[in-house]
């Protein structure tokens, strides 16, 4: 079987894949200009500033766009297609790419909330409308 394709965790890019793989979405904010960032970094992107809070998300969001893609990027991917690769706004102010499942009810707009899969050795966000109850593992 084809092993998932998978980041090599760096720097602050570990809390982040530490938090997923305990089903956490994590983000930060600016001590010193107050603004949320996403992805995780050392310094803001905004102002500079060294000093970033690490957050919780509630993983709670609506769809701000989305596309189906029917070529599998990567052999592992082949039996997945069409897959729906989707850009969410988080309520916390920050915007992820991410794969949807229960694809066939999202829209623009669509509420959905973030599940965890496991994918290799890390933990992935993926995101459903909400009020599904499916098991995504
Ligand atoms: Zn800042």
């Amino acid at each position: 079987m084809t092993t998932p394709p998978t980041p090599t965790p760096r720097g602050e890019e570990r809390l982040y894949f530490d938090a997923a793989a305990e089903n956490r979405l994590t983000y930060q904010t600016c001590d010193t200009c107050g603004s949320t960032v996403f992805y995780l970094r050392a310094l803001c992107p905004h102002c500079g500033g060294e000093s970033l809070r690490l957050r919780e998300s509630t993983g709670l969001g609506t769809v701000y766009s989305y596309t189906v893609q029917y070529r599998a990027s990567h052999p592992y991917f082949a039996g997945e297609t069409p897959m729906t690769l989707a850009l969410v706004d988080l309520d916390e102010g920050f915007r992820l790419l991410a794969g949807l499942t229960e694809a066939d009810d999202v829209a623009v707009g669509t509420p959905v909330e973030a599940v965890f899969r496991d994918s290799g050795d890390l933990a992935l966000p993926y995101f459903r409308p909400r009020g599904h109850e499916e098991d995504p593992k």
